[in-house]
């Protein structure tokens, strides 16, 4: 048991707590609810709001790698004695796959006495699943979350309640049982909200400040870098200072990790430098730990404040700007705020692509779910699983690593399925695994490696994809149609990625890609293709650009998106100079944007410290890059 959990029931026996939850009845008489997110001790467990937008919660996840983790424990306050409902939202990760049992099971443990029930069955979508019934006598208990598996156990609340029926909406039972203020805490006013601390959002934010505008910016995660940061471990690239305005990337330069390599050890992301870039800036408070969830707008066109959400406790703020900037990755704030937007391959009639397909088919670039083992001095086992894919000899991948071609959820929704997606990528992970270790006829090879990392993150490349007042396609990109307004440079062929045929052919759902390449001169991206048509003041910059899905392909990598980032932050502050909005700027300030691009936002007198992962223009699907 841990020690933290009786330390807290001794501080909780000494205080009024706030976790004396059971006293606000509604209708729901003697209800308890116990967020996963806000238990005093999260042991082993992660609290990973990724799902959020679906799912309406933080989960916790006991992401072991086969080996069950740390008890989650938390206390809290029965007012009277009585029989409880035992309640539990969880879901069966594995049931979409396989007829067996299957992992992710876990057992609750109230003042250390286990109920029956084995949670983590069922249904794989998110449902209450009862844990009979508790006696609980009044004052306080502790309640221990036990892993049984190391297998991606996952809740994210238990309910104890003693009223009759289903429990329902997890997002009403927390309105109507936690101790949440009824509106959200105004943060304050900004010239520039940026929505997302992904590299493109970091560049927007740091531009716009040095500038001198007042920028808060608003990231889910506790860490900043998006798909470049040590919970998914993408290696920046691309390539910086090129093309028009070749002092856009310095600022890029100053936080970028100096290292390069996807799947690597988690000191190459170098997490905490961007984190005191942001820090550093005096103009930007940064909200860590908030997930965009609403908007509120100012008639149709024009968003005036984002409400977030914080991702442990559900307490809301409010943040208030002139301008804005989705840099979500997935569209998030464009699509709360009523925006058009797109997702998957486009028939080639809507653009005239000709590498579109003749129908749209939904089809995106996929999701990878990375990892890699290590090398110890002596053998380490693997469970021998029964619930994975039918791996054979044929199939089996003799890998180390778990790199950019293990790719998942490019015939799936990237938004709806998040999740199941992410699993599949586990799933195949663990399945390959379990088997090279235990059957393989390379099991002596690997008898030593140890399973050491795998991202619990969706490493997404596509999904919604916002339009702007020019939409960029493979057409402009290959016959080198330049506009005007051509600003950052793009530096990678298009890269798009499909199954590969022979992983296809065995499997229903394909686990592994292949690249197709179309080689390509550096392009100016249009300014238009940042800023949206539908909402008058918000920009874009990542992977939520307005392109197609064939020129998504180039404009993906992370060092084109942070120019872009760069970008939009000194078009925010010609938009407040001149009170003006985004599309305000082309033509009528261009010439001011100008003199900003070609200054740059970086400092070219700090270290040069970029590593350039130049294309692979085989598309050659290699461990080591
Ligand atoms: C396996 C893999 C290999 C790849 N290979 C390369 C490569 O070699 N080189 C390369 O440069 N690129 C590569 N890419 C592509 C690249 O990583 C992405 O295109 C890029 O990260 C997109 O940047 P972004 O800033 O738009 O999104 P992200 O990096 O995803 O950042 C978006 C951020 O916004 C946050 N966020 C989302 N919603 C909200 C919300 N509602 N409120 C608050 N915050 C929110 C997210 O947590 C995230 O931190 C690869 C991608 C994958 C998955």
């Amino acid at each position: 048991m841990h020690f933290k959990c009786f330390y807290y029931i001794y501080i909780l026996e000494k205080q009024k707590p706030h976790w004396e939850i059971g006293v606000k009845m509604t209708d729901r008489n003697n209800s308890i609810l116990l967020p996963g997110s806000m238990f005093e001790s999260k042991g082993g467990w992660i609290s990973d709001p990724q799902f959020m937008e679906v799912m309406k919660s933080s989960e916790l996840l006991a992401h072991g790698l086969g080996k069950p983790v740390q008890d989650a424990c938390t206390s809290f306050h029965v007012k009277s004695a009585a029989d409880y409902h035992v309640w539990v939202r969880t879901k069966n990760w594995t049931s979409w796959w396989t007829d067996r049992p299957g992992p992710g099971k876990f057992i609750l443990l109230f003042d250390g006495q286990a109920v029956e029930t084995v949670f983590g069955s069922g249904s794989p979508e998110w449902h209450w699943q009862s844990g009979g019934i508790v006696h609980l006598k009044d004052g306080y208990h502790r309640l221990t979350v036990h892993d049984l598996d190391g297998f991606d156990a996952r809740f994210d609340a238990v309910l104890l309640t003693t009223a009759e029926g289903h429990p329902g909406d997890i997002e009403i039972l927390r309105k109507s049982l936690l101790d949440l203020p009824p509106k959200p805490e105004f943060k304050g006013r900004y010239d520039f909200v940026v929505v997302g601390g992904g590299v493109a959002g970091m560049c927007a934010a740091i531009s716009a400040a040095r500038l001198g505008n007042k920028v808060a910016i608003v990231q889910d995660r506790k860490v900043f870098g998006g798909n470049n940061s040590s919970e998914v471990r993408v290696g920046l690239g691309g390539r910086l200072n090129i093309g028009k305005f070749p002092s856009l990337g310095y600022l890029l330069n100053e936080f970028g990790p100096a290292r390069k390599g996807n799947a690597r050890p988690a000191d190459i992301y170098e997490d905490d430098k961007k984190y005191e870039a942001i820090k550093a800036e005096d103009n930007i408070t940064m909200f860590i730990g908030y997930r965009v969830t609403s908007v509120e707008k100012d008639g149709e066109r024009l968003i005036s404040s984002v409400i977030a959400t914080n991702v442990d406790d559900y307490r809301e703020i409010r943040i208030e700007g002139s301008l804005f900037a989705d840099c979500t990755g997935d569209a998030t704030l464009g699509v709360l705020a009523g925006a058009s937007w797109a997702m998957g391959r486009e028939a080639r009639s809507v653009y005239g692509e000709p590498s579109a397909p003749e129908s749209a088919d939904g089809i995106t670039l996929g999701a990878s779910i990375q990892w890699y083992s290590e090398t110890r001095e002596a053998p380490v086992a693997f469970p021998d699983i029964d619930w994975g894919l039918p791996i054979d000899e044929q199939t089996v991948q003799n890998a180390r690593r778990g790199q950019w071609y293990w790719e998942v959820g490019m015939r799936d929704d990237m938004i709806s399925e998040a999740e199941k997606i992410r699993d599949y990528g586990m799933y195949v992970a663990y399945s390959n695994w379990s088997y090279l270790k235990n059957h393989s006829r390379f099991r002596d090879e690997v008898a030593n490696e140890e399973f050491a990392w795998l991202s619990y993150y969706a490493g997404k490349r596509e999904s919604r994809r916002l339009f702007g007042a020019h939409v960029l396609t493979e057409n402009d990109l290959r016959n080198f149609v330049e506009y005007p307004d051509g600003c950052v440079s793009t530096s990678w062929y298009i890269d798009d990625h499909e199954p590969d045929p022979d992983n296809a052919a065995r499997f229903k759902d394909p686990w592994l890609s292949r690249g197709r390449l179309t080689p390509l001169d550096y392009y100016p991206i249009p300014y238009r293709c940042l800023y949206n048509r539908d909402i008058d003041n918000m920009f874009m910059a990542g992977r939520d650009i307005s392109v197609s899905h064939l020129a998504l392909g180039t404009v993906r990598v992370m060092r084109t998106c942070a120019m872009e980032g760069e970008v939009i932050g000194m078009a925010a502050d010609v938009c407040c100079s001149n009170s003006c909005l985004p599309g305000d700027i082309y033509p009528g300030h261009f010439d001011e944007l100008k003199a900003l691009m070609t200054k740059g936002a970086g400092d070219p007198g700090k270290p040069y410290l970029q590593t350039y992962t130049l294309i692979d223009t085989t598309a050659e699907r290699s461990e080591n890059c």
